[in-house]
């Protein structure tokens, strides 16, 4: 089947983070493109002449509502083509084509399995989705942990939603884990907590999941993905088929 392209414009931008930037695109269709919280699309950048220039995937950072407005969170990396198109070319009311949605790393479809939620960076995207859906929808999970790594408190994308989802997600705990923040805030809610470290240190030494029972969604780039499966894999004997990935490259 032949591919659909689409196009979108470009309706806004902000600084999230040193570095990180929220885009707001309009799809330009009448009907609203469908989504799953936790897909992603791949955009056909003007960055080069072969597909490897010009073809970049973000996830959906933002849940579907009809509105034809999805939000993307772009980390900015030096000399990357696609990221000195967002950050220093494109201006508001460009266009940009892409195709998709795809992706199935999604919201489970029993969400009364423990979910541990996996991310560092703008690996947070895909599940800044899913928990606006969860909480939107009202749904009700059984038990969902999201271990978040960033380097520093300035660095902490979303982290007014973040917040706020642990109020209105029933059994939401949040982890934060700071690599490089010197002073470690203190947490006053007792489902959030903050780390100096890396992600992985929390999910190995969390008492309270059952391994064999804990479906793992791990976001972000390929080396923070390889320690963390291999940990869940050889430390904690987790069963492949409850581990998903979203590699980000
Ligand atoms: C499913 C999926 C979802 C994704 N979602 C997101 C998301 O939500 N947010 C996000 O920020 N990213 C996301 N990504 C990553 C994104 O697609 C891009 O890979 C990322 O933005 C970097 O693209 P770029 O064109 O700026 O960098 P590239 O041009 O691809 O370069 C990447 C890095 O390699 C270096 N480099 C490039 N060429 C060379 C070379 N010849 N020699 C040495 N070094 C080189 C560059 O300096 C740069 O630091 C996702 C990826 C996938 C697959």
């Amino acid at each position: 089947m032949a591919t659909v392209w689409h196009e979108a414009e470009l309706i806004g931008q902000k600084e999230e983070a040193k570095g990180t930037n929220r885009f707001w695109f309009r799809i330009l269709e009448d009907t609203p493109l469908v989504y799953e919280a936790g897909q992603f699309l791949t955009f056909d950048l003007p960055t080069g002449d072969k597909r490897a220039q010009r073809w970049r995937s973000y996830s959906i950072a933002n849940n579907y509502d009809g509105s034809n407005i999805i939000e993307l969170c772009i980390a900015y990396k030096k000399n990357g083509l696609a990221s000195e198109y967002f950050f220093n070319t494109i201006n508001k009311g460009d266009k940009v084509k892409f195709k998709g949605p795809e992706g199935t790393f999604l919201i489970p479809s029993d969400i009364q399995v423990p979910i541990m939620m996996i991310a560092t960076g703008t690996g947070i995207a895909p599940f800044r989705a899913m928990l606006q859906k969860i909480e939107k929808d009202g749904m009700r999970p059984s038990n969902i942990h999201l271990i978040f790594g960033t380097r520093t408190l300035k660095s902490f994308l979303y982290q007014e939603d973040l917040e706020y989802y642990n109020h209105f997600i029933e059994n939401f705990k949040l982890s934060v884990c700071f690599s490089r923040e010197k002073k470690i805030p203190k947490s006053k809610i007792s489902s959030i907590t903050y780390h100096s470290g890396y992600v992985h240190d929390v999910y190995l030494q969390d008492k309270k999941i059952n391994p064999s029972k804990t479906l793992f969604m791990i976001c972000g780039y390929g080396s923070m993905i390889d320690d963390a499966v291999s940990n869940l894999i050889n430390q904690l004997k987790v069963p492949k088929n409850l581990i998903r990935i979203e590699m980000f490259g």
